[in-house]
């Protein structure tokens, strides 16, 4: 029954290991994970010529940064060793399951980086060979259709510290069984009328060992399937063969499913398949002050508290795509948290640092201001634009210069200026002077302020002998700050996200809802240099002085951009000055 599985089978067996298994073998044992150390022993001891795993997730929501954890490392291990793996979909859940989740989740993984070369497959794919391997254990006595219901299920099941009972079906005859699948198959008994158990121990110490359904009713239309089940394979029954039939050497799986290798094993000394898979576990990680939990990342989306799966605010890859985190800082991140059997709690801090570091050598610097405040040059010519020479990243000339255009009335950040400063204030201020970056000294003369006292505006002098490049440019004064020239600039709206919870591990909250951070989400209407505008959809930029920025993919209007991330770690800042004033 194992013989013609819809999996590849092209791939030779060698005595002598492959120039990749060899290269594996020989790197440096220390920056191995456990994971990866068991592999290397399994490869040397040649247990295995070829390692494969799979990914694979349930198409019932967006992929998270968790199973960006899991794609690296089971892609990972096959890319470092020559081996393969598959992306299959658990898809015995329908109902919940969608076709658009399955195509964002092709999305996910392409974009991380990794290609599953054809083995693209479905836990659906296995249907008739599964529905094969459940009439195999009905003949052979260790499986039997129950027709309790779910609620007598529940009860005869017992607890952690009372062992269940057995079924009153459960001796039902093995003719009896077969005739009751088939007429399960044939869709003749309503949802919830019959189940098919394993009949394993109803008093064993683990729950998962009493008698776990392996097959149950449901008249639902399946994403991939169609019409053609009423009766769908449970997870684990479904997970551990799928996993022979595509001989999994590997089967990488989150700690929750430690207690279910029992049953996994089981079904293998039963079965008996071919290939005997192993199950390796490795902690979930987790990310502070996000949640990894495709149910409650449903739920934001359906109750509309973000702007669907793919909000930047989203832990999601395809929220950290659109927010515009570069795929090789998600690799980087789940590099540096590492493969383990201890719980993580991550600080959001590490993958902003993952990014930022990406980000500092790649991203082009462009000048833009978040929150405006007019400068006019009493003493610059009206109706003259100066073209400035800029360098598009200080520390990699290769990236070149543009030009920028300079003139009497420029925008300069709010916060650059302070009527009343403290001594140590290096911006501007009334009196004061400050080098506008690739510009001039200026010097504020005049405060101008509305009705209401607000500094809407001020009156400067400019110093024509200190043009940035110029010989007289090094004139000293001790703060520069970033401008742009008012008539050139162009409008955006900038979006400066912030974290959607307030408490560290959401996760653990009894009502997320109540620890949501009711300000992740901040518009200001920003002014650009005008070379944002033609910048390339996908490319981040460094806006100086203020962080990492993109342009929204998806808005239809071309001037809404995201903030990626800030320059540096603000709390980390704050955390620094703290021990600062201690010393
Ligand atoms: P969720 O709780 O978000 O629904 P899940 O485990 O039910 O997660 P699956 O689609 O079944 O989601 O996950 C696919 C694979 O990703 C599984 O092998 C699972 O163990 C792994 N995975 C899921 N969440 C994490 C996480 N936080 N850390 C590491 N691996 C994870
Ligand atoms: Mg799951």
């Amino acid at each position: 029954m194992y013989a013609n599985c819809p999996v590849d089978k092209h791939f030779a067996y060698n005595s002598a290991p492959s120039k990749t298994v060899r290269q594996f073998l020989m790197s440096e044992t220390e920056s191995r994970d456990f994971i990866r150390q068991i592999i290397s022993d399994d490869l040397e001891s040649g247990k295995h010529q070829q390692i494969t795993t799979r990914f694979p997730p349930e198409p019932n929501g967006y992929l998270h940064i968790g199973h960006v954890m899991s794609i690296c490392l089971n892609f990972g291990v096959t890319e470092e060793t020559g081996g393969r793996t598959y992306l299959r979909f658990d898809d015995t859940n329908p109902g919940k399951e969608s076709s658009e989740y399955v195509e964002a989740i092709k999305r996910d993984v392409r974009w991380l980086g990794f290609d599953w070369g054809g083995r693209l497959t479905h836990a659906s794919d296995y249907f008739n060979k599964l529905y094969d391997a459940a009439i195999k254990l009905v003949e052979m006595g260790v499986a039997y259709v129950d027709s309790l219901s779910a609620e007598e299920i529940r009860s005869y099941r017992g607890t952690l510290t009372e062992p269940g009972k057995n079924s009153p079906h459960r001796d039902r005859s093995v003719k009896e069984n077969l005739d009751l699948l088939a007429r399960m198959r044939a869709g003749e008994f309503d949802d919830g009328e019959m189940v098919l158990r394993a009949k394993i121990d109803m008093s064993s110490p683990n729950m998962n060992l009493r008698d776990p359904a392996l097959y149950r009713i449901r008249h639902v239309e399946h994403q991939h399937t169609g019409n053609t089940w009423c009766i769908y394979p449970m997870y684990d029954f479904a997970h551990t063969l799928s996993d022979a039939f595509e001989e999994i050497t590997h089967s990488l799986c989150t700690l929750e499913f430690e207690d279910h290798r029992p049953l996994y094993n089981w079904f293998l000394d039963q079965l008996e398949p071919r290939h005997r898979p192993r199950q390796i576990e490795f902690s979930r990680l987790n990310l502070a002050y996000a949640i990894t939990s495709k149910r409650k990342l449903n739920a934001l989306v359906e109750e509309g508290i973000v702007e669907g799966w793919d909000d930047p605010r989203m832990p999601t890859i395809a929220g950290m795509r659109r927010r515009g985190y570069p795929a090789a800082a998600l690799r980087d991140f789940v590099h540096r948290a590492g493969v383990t059997k201890k719980d993580k709690l991550i600080e959001m801090g590490v993958l902003e640092n993952s990014v930022r570091e990406i980000l500092g050598e790649e991203a082009p610097r462009r000048m833009a201001v978040l929150k405006p405040l007019k400068v006019v040059l009493t003493n610059y010519p009206e109706n003259t634009v100066e073209m400035m020479e800029a360098m598009n990243h200080p520390a990699r000339p290769e990236f070149g210069t543009r030009e920028l255009p300079f003139s009497r009335e420029l925008w300069i950040e709010q916060d650059d200026f302070m009527e009343e400063a403290p001594r140590k204030f290096f911006r501007l201020k009334p009196g004061g002077e400050v080098r506008l970056r690739f510009g001039y000294i200026i010097r504020c003369d005049e405060v101008i302020k509305n009705d209401a006292g607000e500094v809407i505006e001020l009156r400067c002098s400019y110093d024509p002998e200190t043009r940035s490049g110029s010989a007289n440019s090094d004139r000293k004064v001790k703060g520069t700050i970033h401008w742009v020239s008012c008539a050139e600039s162009i409008d955006a709206s900038v979006r400066l996200y912030d974290r959607l919870f307030t408490v560290a591990n959401p996760n653990t909250a009894e009502d997320f809802h109540a620890v949501m951070n009711a300000d992740s989400l901040q518009t200001v209407a920003a002014k650009l240099e005008p070379s944002l505008a033609a910048l390339e959809n996908d490319e981040p930029v460094q806006f100086e002085r203020l962080g990492y920025f993109c342009a929204d993919s998806e808005s239809e209007d071309e001037s809404v951009f995201n903030r990626i991330v800030t320059l540096r770690d603000s709390w980390a800042k704050l955390e620094k000055q703290a021990m600062q004033e201690q010393e």
